[in-house]
């Protein structure tokens, strides 16, 4: 089965922080574990390039703004790549095929009779390149997300007949109870679409940096409305030669944070129905990651910045902090000094000691071969249906708890290590039958959280399979007992070192 999976395309005028990496992260997770599951993925990240707000950022440099684009994306490029994700295509909006794809699906929306011309009289945030209704703001005529006074602002420009699609939208909410996760998100924007919808103007007459308007090339396309289309216009182009288009579309899974709802759950769908393109399977919403008050770190000082965290700790430590910590969905608070502990006390400890103890017992008491022995009852009753119950986690987008799900079992062999105690069993002749249970029991449990902890920790547990001599990836042998034993073991190293650096001088 195809399964397409996308992150927002992220604002080129922003340097890439931590919001990114998680959205980034989690989309890797989904696309690697679909992959073990033996599907075929497109994985789909990128960059927004057009707008106001990049106008005047270039401005300010005395750059064109595609100079500007052009700079900062390799920051964004440059954080995927450190996060080892494995993304299928990056897309640009300034790609030529984009702006192909962006003008022929509004040429169609308004061919299908859904455009026409209008006055707009509203408060405009420039840094939003957004409009605000006078509901949404805040006291003093505030932007919600940027606190900055707003003026009103009046200009003729092209409209997208939006209200005209409030009954297909709520008869999608109610043929779709899941088009929009987590239940809390679906309601919010259900509700936003019962309360009335106005119509949007799709054209901006002043602005010069967007696509044109194929019908009146003095005005450009709203900058979402382009941006929003990337999801759709990459499969055109993504692969040379090559149209992905019916293989992947409709999307399986958008990712979004929750700040950019609305566009998603309400006006992207509408959209894709004027232009007579299916929507997609589900829009994904997560939490945001909240920096809570907390003593500085030794490492990290006080804030947690994705590229030093990867330098110092590496992209695993990182990707397993975010998705443990901060249940998927939901706000949560992160600190420096919670990811040194986790760090710590369940990557040293609870994976990385077990590891490496484990290898260490099996080199000195069997030379190094994992021992042919029958499962250990106690550990395969606890790992039956572990692998069904990450695969329906995931596929309901729900990363946290398929990590919490692998993590249990990782605490049980933790457990299990400390009640049979191996090294005493290695004292006694008559025991090494029991010995080699224990050490395969070990082994295996190790194997299987590993290839289910892959998408979330690629480098890490790929050292550790090989270490095992076991590297299938696939689904299908993760599990417990799946794989005999009689695996010639490798050198681990330590899987997370202990981390001295100071941090720098604030
Ligand atoms: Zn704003």
């Amino acid at each position: 089965m195809p399964y397409y999976v996308t992150t927002p395309i992220y604002y080129v005028n922003a340097e890439p922080h931590l919001g990114h990496a998680y959205t980034t992260i989690a989309a890797d997770v989904l696309a690697r574990h679909m992959r073990q599951r033996g599907e075929e993925v497109f994985f789909l990240t990128g960059t927004d390039e057009h707008g106001e707000p990049v106008t005047l950022a270039a401005e300010k440099l005395g750059i064109t703004p595609r100079e500007l684009g052009d700079r900062n994306v390799v920051h964004f490029k440059e954080l995927a790549a450190r996060l080892h994700v494995t993304n299928d295509f990056f897309i640009r909006t300034t790609d030529p095929e984009h702006y192909a794809v962006v003008e022929r699906v509004v040429q169609g929306v308004h061919d299908n009779g859904h455009v026409y011309e209008g006055t707009y009289e509203g408060w405009y945030c420039p840094l939003c390149a957004d409009f605000k209704t006078d509901s949404e703001l805040e006291e003093g005529n505030r932007c919600p997300i940027h606190k900055i006074v707003l003026e009103r602002e009046k200009e003729d420009n092209w409209f997208f007949r939006l209200s005209a699609f409030q009954g297909p939208l709520e008869r999608l909410y109610a043929d779709r109870p899941d088009f929009v996760i987590p239940q809390n998100r679906y309601n919010e924007a259900l509700s936003f679409i019962q309360q009335g919808l106005q119509d949007l103007s799709l054209s901006r007459p002043r602005l010069k940096w967007g696509v044109p308007v194929p019908w009146d090339r003095d005005q450009v396309i709203y900058v979402w409305i382009d941006a929003l289309l990337n999801y759709y216009s990459a499969l055109s182009y993504a692969r040379e030669g090559e149209d992905l288009t019916d293989r992947f579309w409709p999307a399986d899974v958008h990712l979004i944070g929750k700040d950019i709802l609305k566009f998603h759950a309400v006006i992207w769908p509408a959209l894709l129905m004027a232009a007579g393109i299916e929507v997609p399977r589900r829009v994904t919403i997560h939490g945001f990651l909240l920096l809570g008050e907390h003593k500085m770190s030794k490492s990290l000082g006080n804030v947690i910045d994705p590229i030093q965290v990867v330098d110092l700790y590496g992209s695993d430590a990182l990707r397993f902090y975010v998705l443990r910590e901060v249940r998927f969905g939901q706000d949560g608070e992160v600190s420096p000094e919670a990811f040194e502990r986790r760090y710590t006390s369940e990557l040293a400890n609870e994976y990385g000691n077990l590891s490496s103890r484990t290898l260490a017992m099996i080199e000195r008491y069997r030379g190094g071969v994992v021992p042919e022995a029958d499962p250990p009852k106690e550990l395969a009753d606890e790992f039956d249906g572990l692998a069904e119950a990450v695969k329906t986690r995931l596929g309901e987008v729900d990363l946290t708890n398929a990590l919490d799900e692998i993590w249990r079992r990782v605490k049980l062999l933790n457990r299990y290590v400390q009640d049979e105690q191996p090294w005493q069993l290695a004292k006694d002749e008559a025991q090494a039958e029991r010995l080699d249970t224990v050490l395969y029991g070990l082994a295996e449990g190790l194997r299987v959280v590993s290839v289910l902890l892959q998408p979330f920790m690629p480098e890490s547990a790929e050292r550790l399979l090989a270490a095992l001599g076991r590297d299938d990836l696939s689904l299908e042998t993760a599990r417990f007992g799946a794989l005999p034993g009689g695996a010639r073991c490798g050198k681990l190293g330590q899987l997370f070192p202990k981390v001295e650096a100071e941090a720098p001088a604030a």
